[in-house]
């Protein structure tokens, strides 16, 4: 989530950024650079926990809150903020700008789950996008001056139906599951035991994919995430139609101010423009 500069340099005289939040310490804490002290003594706040986020005054704020990519929502433990709660951080600080501002927040990890054709990880990744949603929805309720859109760059994965099942999707299968399959996948590897599934899938696996599963425990880890995730597929009855980016149209939503410009069939790339006509 960012905060982007304004390119309209009468707004601001300079461009500016004033909120950033999500994962990726080793890419501010390097060799050549330690980025989060340039920014601590340029004045921002530095904050690597959800307490440390809810306790932080700070106008300007950096918050990292993993090494690379923060986990899943659904395996994140207390300390990693959601992404409805780094919206509301964002929101807090965002609005005291006189001039109004520009916040992107992105629920980046549906795009990855889709790559993998993971539905466990798809789902819990949509429902942290959602509350975000929601929270942005909120913020702009009671206000005139201010838009909320929601939209894709693109599909990925292509979700569909399994249609062997008679196209009868189980998604009780996939709230039955309380970690993504890399997770469980890495426990296993851990403990050698298939009985460790128990914990965290919450259905009733065959005999034959439990030998199957317990095969994969002398290769890689990668090999039993790959083998959960078809099993998950299978008994879900949730299909795929590829591991890379589709090609249909992706929806957009907006709310508040101006949303009438945003509906029908458009360009992705007008959605830039129409923004800054707004901003005029
Ligand atoms: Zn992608």
């Amino acid at each position: 989530m960012i905060k982007l500069p304004m390119t309209d340099e009468r707004i601001e005289g300079k461009q500016k950024i004033d909120v950033m939040l999500g994962g990726g310490t080793s890419y501010f804490n390097r060799k050549d650079r330690n980025l989060i002290e340039e920014f601590v003594r340029n004045g921002f706040g530095y904050v690597t926990t959800l307490q440390d986020l809810v306790m932080n005054k700070n106008e300007q704020l950096l918050g990292l809150f993993a090494p690379i990519e923060l986990p899943k929502q659904i395996d994140r433990g207390l300390t990693v903020p959601s992404l409805a709660q780094m919206t509301k951080a964002a929101l807090e600080r965002l609005k005291q700008n006189p001039n109004g501002f520009f916040l992107l927040v992105e629920g980046s990890q549906i795009d990855w789950a889709g790559h993998d054709n993971d539905i466990v990880g798809a789902m819990s990744e949509v429902k942290d996008f959602e509350a975000a949603f929601k929270e942005a929805v909120k913020f702009a309720l009671n206000r005139d001056d201010t838009i909320v859109i929601a939209t894709a760059d693109h599909s990925t994965g292509g979700m569909s139906i399994d249609g062997n099942e008679n196209y009868k999707w189980n998604p009780s299968v996939i709230k039955s599951i309380t970690s993504t399959p890399f997770v469980i996948a890495a426990r296993l590897h851990e403990t050698k035991d298939v009985e460790t599934l128990k914990h965290h899938m919450h259905f009733t696996i065959h005999e034959e994919d439990l030998k199957t599963i317990q095969t994969t425990l002398e290769l890689e880890v990668e090999d039993t995430k790959q083998v959960l995730i078809d099993i998950i597929n299978n008994y879900s009855s949730t299909g795929w139609t590829s591991k890379g980016h589709t090609g249909e149209d992706v929806p957009i939503y907006a709310y508040g101010l101006n949303r009438h410009l945003f509906s029908g069939r458009m360009e992705n790339s007008d959605i830039a423009k129409i923004l800054f006509q707004i901003i005029d």
